[in-house]
């Protein structure tokens, strides 16, 4: 079989490695995307109650692939927080509520179902001629004086500058490039699901703390909402072995009437919660995006987030150095991109990991400095202010695609 020559081999047709493809490919570069699974055509995609909250960064980065005309009437501002926290029996629910306008945004981000982004990006990248999709899986490479050369598990071979491992979690591309990683696994699951209920959420995001972890509701649009339910692993896999009925009552009980009555549309589906850092995002002619090089807890919606900076700031090395007629795979490309990375990607690795103790501990202790935070929060605007855009803070050396600015 004939090596099939490209600028860059993509493995991962997730969200992460799509949207590389799609940016790089729309600059003239000559791409391979290899995955197993072939996303659905978008009109036929389902929700299926797994939506990413995306920030105005982020939608920066996706306005530039050309996508969000088709998925803002699917998406949903999220105009206000809801933060309720009833992890003490003994005492009053406290409840604190954080409009954007507090820091003159018009919403925090854009809640989206997952499928209808991954078909709208495979839609984007079809249509261009220098992108092309491989149905098959990574199997191993070898680095071969200016290039790399990718081997697939079909015995196809691919010729290529730059390999980007994009493969997510247990990405077969940072093991064999001997990338070594950190992993903390947690004793608790996300269960998803969407439902329909009678209130309106009026485009507010309402998230509850509890002892095991917390619960949010995700507002989609009309009267549907995205769950993300946190519990410990053994009670989630109880939950979502419930009958229909049975778990839909669970999360009646769990969501004191928010949003009115609740019915289950899609789901439950349960997603096991662990931290994984790389610990390097380089070696030779490979490059690591998305969660490929570091996973978090849902638990801040930031996952997704730091994912996209991640493309974005790759893609603008890469776009640079061609524009310089420099090797796009070469050592210093490659070590700018992991310096630029390299606070952002540790920073909230560290602070969602920390997060997620406070947000589910039911050490007592932590439990009432959390719920005096929360107090103090609200009475005191400026700290709300404050800790508001903390969440939402730009990033040092942020890409000119996060900025909402050309490539
Ligand atoms: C419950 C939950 C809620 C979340 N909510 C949010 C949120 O609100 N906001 C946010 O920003 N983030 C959120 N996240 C995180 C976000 O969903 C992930 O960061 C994102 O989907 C990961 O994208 P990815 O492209 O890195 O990986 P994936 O989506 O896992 O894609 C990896 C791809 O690689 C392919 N692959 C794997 N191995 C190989 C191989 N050997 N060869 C070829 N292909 C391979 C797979 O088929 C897959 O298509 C959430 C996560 C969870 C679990």
């Amino acid at each position: 079989m004939t090596a099939r020559q490209t600028d860059i081999v993509i493995i991962g047709g997730g969200l992460g490695g799509l949207t590389l493809a799609a940016l790089l490919g729309q600059a003239g570069l000559v791409i391979a995307v290899v995955d197993p699974h072939k996303p659905a055509p978008f009109k036929k995609t389902e929700n299926t109650g797994r939506t990413v909250a995306l920030m105005q960064a982020s939608v920066n980065i996706l306005k530039s692939t050309g996508i969000w005309k088709s998925l803002e009437p699917l998406s949903t501002p999220m105009e206000m927080m809801r933060i309720i926290d009833d992890s003490d029996a003994r005492k009053e629910p406290i409840e604190i509520e954080f409009p954007a306008s507090d820091i003159g945004m018009e919403q925090f981000s854009y809640n989206i179902p997952n499928g209808h982004l991954r078909a709208a990006l495979y839609e984007r990248i079809e249509k261009l001629k220098n992108v092309n999709f491989i149905e098959s899986t990574f199997s191993d490479y070898a680095v071969d004086g200016g290039g790399i050369v990718v081997n697939l598990e079909d015995g196809a071979t691919i010729k290529a500058r730059l390999l980007v491992g994009a493969d997510g979690r247990n990405s077969a591309v940072r093991e064999f490039s001997g990338i070594q990683s950190t992993v903390k696994k947690y004793d608790q699951s996300a269960i998803t699901c969407l439902i329909n209920h009678s209130r309106s959420h009026n485009n507010t995001s309402t998230e509850f703390h509890r002892m095991n972890g917390p619960m949010a509701l995700v507002p989609l649009p009309g009267n549907q909402s995205s769950v993300v339910w946190v519990e410990k692993t053994k009670t989630a896999d109880a939950l979502t072995r419930l009958k229909k009925q049975e778990f839909q009552q669970a999360l009646q009980d769990k969501t004191n009437n928010v949003l009115g009555g609740i019915t289950l549309e899609h789901g439950p589906e349960c997603w096991p919660l662990c931290t994984i850092k790389a610990k390097a995002i380089t070696a030779q002619r490979v490059a690591l995006i998305a969660e490929a090089a570091h996973v978090m807890s849902p638990i801040t919606a930031q996952g997704l987030n730091l994912s996209l900076r991640d493309v974005a700031t790759l893609a603008e090395s890469i776009i640079d150095a061609a524009r310089l007629g420099v090797d796009i795979g070469s050592g210093n490309v490659l070590k700018a991109y992991e310096k630029r990375r390299h606070i952002d990607i540790e920073t909230r690795v560290f602070g969602v990991d920390t997060m997620n103790k406070i947000v589910s501990t039911d050490l007592l202790g932590l439990k009432r400095l959390r719920r005096a935070g929360l107090k103090s929060l609200d009475t005191l605007s400026p700290l709300k202010t404050l800790a508001m855009q903390i969440g939402l803070a730009p990033q040092i050396d942020e890409s000119r695609l996060a900025k909402g600015e050309k490539l």
